[in-house]
């Protein structure tokens, strides 16, 4: 069975069926004449490759178009629930799974802690993973046999090619090799992928980058990750490093990076560095609420509580996301000068801080920028939120079945 779906998966690929579908998955609903027109496919092909889809399902037909007088005509819709993906995301502290239909609509959801780093052996974050998706799928036993596929995203760098993790900083891991051993055990096609990068292509094809074809997601959570899209596309450079602008350098004098370098740009405008300014404020003796809220030893000090002082007008909360805020605007601004993108999408934790750390990020572009036009660079919130790493997860999948053209 799984052969088969591994096989038929592999057929899918084949040039003129994804761009037929793609067209029919972006235009919504279109009639056969339409897709010839736009593909240059004569008629016959465009009809054989249709009946061929129609066959598997995975398109349907409908007379819900609009006529001009005579009879409606028929057009071909994307069968959304004729194939499902699983999204695997995995950060820090927690690995989430999803399963999703065509269109990237979440069906079934789970999620599973990660344990400690220093438990943490290449071996048992395998098994760890193994274990989650076999559980998931005997849950969703129902739909198995129309899942086409497994798209990872993942903290750290990645070879997306081999589907390595190479370098996880935060997970002490190095040289996974995910893809491999997930296809082995599970014999469905599997993509591996940065977390960022794995967001970017979620808010290109689902997302707030929908119509962008030049845009930046920053993933700002306990670290920052950051996905490039050029000319529609995910951008990898040479060795998959492309993004990694969390470890471009704000401050040589600054904290202590993951990396092992001073002052990155996520040492200084993280979730993390929200929580380390709350710490030195509290050790200067700032008189400040979260002293009262963080409980005992500040355990419960984190970003959230933060935000949650700074609404409720407590001056050092709000002092400390304003600074994040500027240093966040420092490299939002490196990342305009240098790429020129019409749009910077944010996502991870600190999106949710709103104008608390976003308004001073801008206020740094529009008193900073080279120019008139990159000062009004748009700086969007993420619109697939928490669920954006993992619906890229499924994207990664997605974009293999209807895509002609591969990310360079
Ligand atoms: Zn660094």
């Amino acid at each position: 069975m799984a052969t088969h779906l591994t096989g038929s998966f592999q057929l899918m690929k084949s040039l003129n069926r994804s761009l037929i579908l793609n067209i029919i998955r972006t235009s919504g609903a279109i009639p056969r004449s339409e897709i010839a027109k736009q593909t240059g496919l004569t008629p016959p092909t465009v009809t054989n490759i249709v009946s061929e889809l129609l066959d598997e399902e995975l398109v349907v037909e409908s007379r819900a178009g609009s006529s001009n007088g005579g009879r409606k005509p028929i057009l071909l819709t994307i069968n959304s629930d004729s194939r499902y993906i699983i999204g695997v995301d995995v950060g820090v502290k927690k690995v989430r799974l999803a399963l999703t239909n065509l269109n990237a609509n979440v069906i079934q959801r789970k999620l599973l802690p990660m344990p400690h780093t220093h438990a943490l052996t290449t071996e048992r974050f395998l098994d760890l993973l193994l274990h989650a998706i076999d559980t998931f799928l005997t849950e969703n036993i129902t739909q198995k046999s129309k899942i086409i596929g497994i798209g990872v995203a993942m903290h750290g760098i990645v070879d997306h090619e081999e589907g390595i993790t190479i370098h996880a900083p935060t997970l002490k891991l190095e040289h996974v090799p995910v893809k491999q051993v997930l296809e082995q055990a599970f014999n469905l096609p599997v993509r591996v992928e940065n977390d960022a990068k794995a967001l970017a292509l979620g808010e290109k094809w689902f997302g707030a980058g929908r119509d962008v074809d030049h845009f930046v997601c920053l993933n700002v959570g306990e670290g920052i990750g950051g996905g490039i899209i050029l000319n529609d596309h995910l951008f990898h450079g040479n060795n998959s490093l492309a993004g990694e602008i969390g470890h471009t350098r704000i401050d040589i004098n600054g904290p202590k990076c993951s990396c092992g370098n001073n002052g990155c740009f996520q040492t200084l405008a993280s979730g993390q560095a929200v929580k380390e300014r709350a710490h030195t404020y509290i050790k200067e003796g700032k008189k400040t609420s979260l002293v009262a809220q963080a409980g005992e030893n500040l355990k419960y000090l984190d970003g959230q509580l933060i935000f949650k002082c700074a609404e409720e007008g407590d001056e050092i909360a709000r002092q400390i996301l304003k600074e994040t805020g500027t240093f966040l605007g420092f490299g939002l601004l490196n990342i305009i000068h240098f790429l020129n993108p019409s749009m910077v999408v944010i996502g991870g934790g600190v999106s949710k801080s709103g104008k608390w750390i976003l308004e001073p990020a801008k206020d740094v572009i529009q008193s900073q920028a080279l120019t008139h036009e990159a000062a009004k660079t748009r700086i969007v919130v993420s619109e697939l939120g928490d669920d954006g790493s993992l619906i890229g997860a499924c994207t990664l999948v997605l974009s293999e079945l209807f895509s002609h053209v591969h990310s360079k």
